[in-house]
């Protein structure tokens, strides 16, 4: 997708502050953290949102949710972490690039 933002951050258009990255799949930070972590997993393929995803991406999704984990430890969530993946415009989507958020660190942040 030419345009999609996500897709321009994929292609290295657009910098970020990765977090992780494989074939598949790109996390970085997010540009306005609502949390002392808070960072993005996205996959590389343009998927629109999670309600856009087929059948087929299940093993995709699978991988970026077992990453939440991963890299929530990764940058310290000891104590735990939350996952959200808006979807769509009433779900408050807001790029229009299927993302996982991962937010945690020490409360009170929420
Ligand atoms: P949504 O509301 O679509 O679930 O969340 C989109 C997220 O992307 C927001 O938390 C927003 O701060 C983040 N975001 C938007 N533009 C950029 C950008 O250019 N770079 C990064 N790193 N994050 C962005």
């Amino acid at each position: 997708m030419e345009d999609c933002l996500f897709c321009r951050i994929v292609r290295g258009d657009i910098p970020s502050q990765k977090v992780y990255e494989d074939d598949d799949v790109l996390a970085f930070r997010d540009i306005h953290p609502k949390a002392p972590v808070h960072f993005l997993i996205i996959p590389k393929k343009h998927i629109t949102s999670l309600a856009e995803a087929e059948p087929e991406d299940a093993p995709l999704l699978g991988k970026m949710l077992s990453l939440t984990r991963t890299l929530a430890l990764q940058e310290g969530c000891r104590n735990g972490f939350r996952v959200i993946i808006n979807t769509g415009r009433d779900g408050g989507q807001e790029v229009g690039h299927l993302h996982i958020h991962v937010l945690g660190g020490p409360q009170p942040w929420k």
